[in-house]
C-alpha cells in the first residue's frame, strides 16, 4: 500500500521524537512492502519564525490532501510573547478545525514493565489497565454560548443527535477493532442533553450487534477509572467529561512520555501526536522518550490504514525493547539500562518482525 504522510515536527523536542517515529515507519514499510511518503509541514513556533504565521493556508492543505498526519508537538517560551491569536497553539487549533477532526481518542495503557510509575495500587494495576477514551472534541459546553451579565454568568451545553451520532459511531468502530466493549458516559439523572446522548448511543447499538454497549454516569465513571480501571475497553463520552476523564486517565499510567493520541473526523484522515509537549527543559539534548509519537504511528496504522499486523508489530516491538530493560531518563528505575532519544529508536526498529 502506498500512503502519504503529513509530517509536522513542530518545536522542541518534535523533531528529535518524530525522526525516530518516521525511522520505525520507514522499516515497517520494508518488512511489509509498503511505501510511506512524507511531507514536511511547518507549523507552531517554527512556522513563526519563518512565515509569521502558525499555520499557513499553504501548510494547512498539506495536511488536508494527505492520507493522514503525524505531529510532534508545539510551543515553547520563545513565542510566549507573540499576540494571542499568533501563538503556536493556534496551529493546533487551526490544524483541527481545518481537518475537522470531532473525536479525540487517547488511550489508558499501563506497560507491564512500568507499573511501578503507576500512582495506583498494584493490586488495581496487576489487572491490567488497557482502555482508550474516545472524546467529542468540538461541541457540548466548550462551544455552546459563553455570557456573563451583570453577577451571574452562562455556558450553555448543546448536542445534536448528529453530534452524537457521529461521535457515538467512532466509539462502536474503535470498540469493534477492540475487545468489542463500549461505555457510554453521561449525566444522564440530571441533564437532558446526556438523556439524548443515552438515546442515541442505544439506537447506535443496533447497528452494531457485535459490540457490547454500557452505560454509566460521569461521576461514577471518575471514581471507577482510580477503582477498577481493568473493567474497560473504549469509554465514548462528550467534550467536558472527555477533556478531564482523559487526563485522570493519563495520570494512572505515570508516563507522559509514553501516550499516543489519535482525533479522527468523517474520513479516515487522522491527526497523531504524543499527548505530551514540546518540552523544551530538555529539547536538543537526546534524552525525549519518543515512544508516545512511536506508539502514535501504530495508531495511525491502525485506524487509518487498517494496518493491524503492522501495528501490532511496532507495539509488540516496544514491549520487548522494555522487557530488555531499556529506559529512557524519563521512566528509568534501578538496574535499568539508560538510553537516549536516538538509540530508543534503534532499538526498536531492531526488535521490529516482518510476518
Ligand atoms: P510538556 O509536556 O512539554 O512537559 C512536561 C514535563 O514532561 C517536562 O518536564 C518535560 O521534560 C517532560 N516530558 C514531556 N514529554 C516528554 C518526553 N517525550 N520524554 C521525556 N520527558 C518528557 O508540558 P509543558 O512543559 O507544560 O509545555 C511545554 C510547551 O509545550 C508549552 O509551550 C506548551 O504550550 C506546549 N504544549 C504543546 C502541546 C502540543 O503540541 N500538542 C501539548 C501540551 C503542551
Amino acid at each position: 500500500m502506498t500512503k502519504n504522510i503529513a509530517v509536522i515536527r513542530g518545536d522542541g523536542i518534535g523533531p528529535e521524537i518524530v525522526n525516530e517515529a518516521l525511522k520505525v515507519l520507514d522499516r515497517v514499510a520494508e518488512l511489509y512492502g509498503h511505501t510511506f511518503n512524507y511531507t514536511d509541514v511547518d507549523m507552531g513556533g517554527c512556522a513563526i519564525d519563518k512565515y509569521g504565521d502558525p499555520l499557513t493556508e499553504a501548510e494547512l492543505k498539506k495536511c488536508v490532501e494527505s492520507d493522514s498526519v503525524l505531529l510532534g508537538a508545539v510551543g515553547g517560551d520563545k513565542w510566549n510573547d507573540v499576540p494571542g491569536y499568533m501563538r503556536p497553539e493556534k496551529g493546533l487549533l487551526r490544524l483541527r478545525a481545518g481537518m475537522g477532526v470531532y473525536s479525540n481518542n487517547r488511550p489508558a495503557k499501563i506497560w507491564k514493565q512500568l507499573a511501578d510509575a503507576s500512582p495506583l495500587k498494584k493490586a488495581i494495576v496487576e489487572k491490567g489497565i488497557d482502555f482508550i477514551i474516545v472524546r467529542e472534541l468540538i461541541g457540548g459546553i466548550y462551544f455552546g454560548e459563553h455570557k456573563t451579565e451583570g453577577n451571574t454568568a452562562t455556558d450553555v451545553l448543546k448536542y445534536s443527535e448528529s453530534e452524537i451520532e457521529r461521535i457515538g459511531r467512532i466509539g462502536f468502530e474503535t470498540a469493534r477493532k477492540r475487545k468489542k466493549k463500549l461505555c457510554s458516559v453521561e449525566k444522564s439523572n440530571v441533564l437532558d442533553s446526556s438523556r439524548l446522548w443515552k438515546r442515541v448511543m442505544h439506537r447506535l447499538a443496533e447497528e452494531y450487534p457485535d459490540v457490547e454497549l454500557s452505560d454509566m454516569l460521569v461521576d461514577n465513571c471518575a471514581m471507577q477509572i482510580v477503582k477498577n480501571p481493568a473493567q474497560f475497553d473504549v469509554v465514548v463520552t462528550e467534550n467536558m467529561f472527555g477533556d478531564i476523564l482523559s487526563d485522570e486517565a493519563s495520570m494512572i499510567t505515570g508516563s507522559i512520555g509514553m501516550i499516543p493520541s489519535s482525533s479522527l473526523g468523517a474520513t479516515s484522515c487522522g491527526l497523531y501526536e504524543p499527548i505530551h509537549g514540546s518540552a523544551p527543559d530538555i529539547a536538543g539534548k537526546d534524552i525525549a522518550n519518543p515512544i508516545g509519537t512511536i506508539l502514535s504511528a501504530a495508531m495511525m496504522l491502525r485506524f487509518s490504514f487498517d494496518m493491524e499486523k503492522e501495528a501490532d508489530a511496532i507495539e509488540k516491538a516496544v514491549s520487548d525493547y522494555l522487557d530488555k530493560g531499556y529506559r529512557t531518563a524519563d521512566i528509568m528505575s534501578e538496574g535499568m539500562t539508560l538510553v537516549g532519544c536516538k538509540q530508543c529508536g534503534e532499538l526498536i526498529i531492531e526488535n521490529l518482525k516482518g510476518e
